[in-house]
């Protein structure tokens, strides 16, 4: 059962997912989670880097959908700044908010992944949805709120190798 939880690829940060790199895996377009995946959970705003990184994929025509389960105010603003559209709240790890970005954004299932920082919510909506599913390690996890917390042990759990 832990196939269902774990990532088809397992990253340190969206900077290395490469258009060389996407290409590979034939990805076109990605959903973005956007807390602790793209800023950490405080912060309004991105680093240089990863603003870098969302203009490189832009100019390489990957095609992006911020796919969040914050509340849509806050993320309508986030999405606002980086011009990014999006789906707020998504309710991962059910599969709509996945479905509804990809039938909006008339995105190819089948070259689309769910690109997130938690097992139990960005990995599972993926694969519920049918996609290739990218998990990166969360930026700043030490300022997450207790809920997200608190999974984290489990996310190791199913994330060894063997079992
Ligand atoms: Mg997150």
């Amino acid at each position: 059962m832990f196939q269902w939880f774990r990532p088809n690829l397992h990253v340190g940060s969206v900077i290395d997912l490469t258009p060389e790199r996407l290409q590979k895996y034939e990805l076109r377009s990605l959903l973005l989670d956007v807390d602790c995946t793209l800023k950490n959970y405080r912060s309004q705003t991105i680093s240089p880097e990863v603003s870098r990184w969302i203009e490189t994929m832009k100019e390489k025509g990957i095609g992006l959908c911020l796919v969040s389960n914050g509340r849509g105010e806050r993320i309508r603003r986030f999405a606002e700044n980086v011009q990014i559209p999006f789906v707020a709240p998504a309710m991962k790890p059910l599969p709509f908010g996945c479905q509804t970005a990809i039938r909006t954004m008339k995105f190819d299932k089948k070259s689309t992944a769910m690109v997130g920082d938690q097992v139990f919510a960005d990995v599972l909506a993926g694969k519920l949805a049918g996609l290739f599913t990218i998990l990166v390690v969360p930026i700043q996890p030490e300022e997450e709120p207790w809920f997200a917390k608190m999974k984290r042990p489990f996310e190791r759990i199913v994330l060894q190798p063997g079992l």
